[in-house]
């Protein structure tokens, strides 16, 4: 059998980062992956037609500035990306606004923001990890007087951490995302101003990921699931498939916790790291979801190159959200045509509830035909979903910045973890990038 430096259980961004960057430093390293198809979550269905349709949003939180392309440069990859999201528009009262307008902000709630904007901007570690047990809402509570700032704050915060009750959001990674987008801008005041997509879909990205990585000599076994992974300190890891048991001195589970929980058991891992052990059922959770559909139509149903998002609906308890995905990207779809994503965050709870989804989606339909008047004549298909665990481990108080699960136990050496539920900011594909860097450069620490 082959021998490997390190081998990685996952083929997504995580996965694909840690083995491209560790092949470029001259290890050895399997990837073993459960789908037949690399990519995990980041995928791209192709319908008859030429539509290249992305599962939910898959924006890419500042573009061609972001952890993702940072990764991509670091495995000597460049991919081309979508026109960029040119800031976000607001439901209100029947009509789309500008978020000024929307805002309507008077002089002095322009220097509050103005203020608070110039201090998430120069935020440090020191005061990021102080706010990452603290709510958003204890946030506003201690800084902003103006109510539209605090529902300006809320709306932003429920698009970057795609959770949706502002208890529930750490004001730490708002602050740090919020903040990393204004440094970032290059546009003054709107931070969503960077977002883009990978030209062509999310697909470009992961095959630019999964090219670096075999280009670099490394392996990838596709339709192999691990069933099981045994630990024990000072032995190298084994990891077990159906074919075939394999031993390395590093093994790297690339998977949300949830995943993870099924192949490593924590009775064994108590043995060594109890506090942890202890820690990571309780977790399985907290993660966040969505509902909504995406659909294609022969007609755009609106132009402007923004985000739309309708926070304040009557008769609907979630913010919906709208990303035509068309108009930043001319190769998805015949030409003008639409695609685009309709739907909101919620709670793992309400997506799992058929009744619940199956009543907000249906007021969600009878919105966007008030919203754009065009869609059922124009509507060529539709395709309905829902999913838990979009984001990875949920942005909660007490769950992000040093809070979040580890990319390495000390008490277990040669053992890692990377992904959108480990330690790693940002929105979901930036988490998971950050977390491959550092996993990486964690490895390549102990190994030196
Ligand atoms: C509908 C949807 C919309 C999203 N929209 C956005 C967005 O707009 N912006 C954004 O930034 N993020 C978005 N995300 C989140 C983003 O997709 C994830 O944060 C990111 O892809 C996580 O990458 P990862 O490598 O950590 O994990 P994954 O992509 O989940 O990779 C883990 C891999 O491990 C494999 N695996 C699991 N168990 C085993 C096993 N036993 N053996 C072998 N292999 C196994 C899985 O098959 C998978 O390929 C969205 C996610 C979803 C689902």
């Amino acid at each position: 059998m082959d021998r490997y430096d390190a081998i990685i259980i996952g083929a997504g961004i995580a996965g694909f980062g840690v083995g491209g960057l560790l092949q470029g430093k001259g290890l050895k390293t399997l990837i073993l992956e459960k789908s037949k198809t690399s990519g995990g979550r980041c995928k791209t269905f192709h319908l008859p037609g030429g539509w290249k349709v992305d599962s939910g949003t898959h924006a890419v939180d500042l573009g061609k500035y972001s952890a993702c392309a940072t990764l991509l440069k670091r495995l000597e990859k460049e991919i081309p990306w979508s026109r960029n999201i040119e800031g976000a528009m607001l439901y209100d009262e029947g009509q789309w606004k500008l978020l000024p307008e929307y805002l309507n902000l008077t002089t002095s709630d322009d220097r509050e923001l103005a203020d608070l904007e110039t201090w998430m901007r120069a935020a440090d570690e020191a005061e990021l990890d102080a706010l990452d047990r603290v709510s958003l809402n204890e946030l506003i509570r201690r800084k902003i007087a103006s109510p539209r700032i605090a529902e300006f704050l809320k709306t932003i915060a429920m698009c970057q951490t795609t959770l949706t009750d502002a208890d529930h959001i750490s004001a730490g990674e708002v602050v740090a995302i919020y903040g990393e987008a204004l440094r970032l801008s290059e546009k003054e005041a709107e931070p969503l101003a960077q977002v883009r997509m990978p030209l062509g879909g999310i697909a470009t990205m992961m095959q630019a990921m999964a090219a670096a990585y075999t280009e670099r000599g490394g392996t990838l076994l596709t339709g192999t699931s691990v069933r099981r992974v045994n630990v024990q300190p000072g032995k190298p890891t084994e990891i077990v498939t159906d074919a075939e048991t394999y031993r390395a001195p590093i093994a790297v589970i690339a998977m949300p916790i949830w995943n993870m929980l099924k192949i490593l058991s924590m009775d064994e891992m108590a043995r060594y790291a109890p506090a942890w052990a202890e820690r990571m059922p309780t977790l399985e959770r907290e993660t966040s979801a969505s509902m909504g559909f995406t659909i294609g139509t022969k007609a755009p149903l609106f132009t402007t190159p923004y985000y739309l998002s309708a926070w304040r609906l009557p008769n609907v308890g979630l913010p919906l959200q709208i990303l035509g995905h068309t108009l930043f990207d001319d190769t998805i779809a015949p030409a003008n045509h639409m695609i685009a994503f309709i739907g909101a965050c919620c709670t793992p709870a309400q997506a799992s509830d058929k009744a619940f989804r199956e009543k907000t989606l249906a007021a969600f339909r009878e919105l966007v035909k008030q919203m754009f008047p065009n869609v059922e004549q124009d509507l060529l298909w539709r395709q309905d979903g829902f999913y838990v665990g979009i984001d990875g481990l949920g942005r909660s108080p007490g769950m992000t910045g040093r809070y979040r699960p580890p990319v390495h136990l000390p008490e277990v050496p040669g053992l890692y973890f990377a992904g959108d539920c480990y330690t790693g900011r940002g929105v979901g594909m930036n988490a998971a990038a950050n977390s491959a860097m550092i996993c990486a450069e964690e490895i390549l620490k102990a190994r030196a």
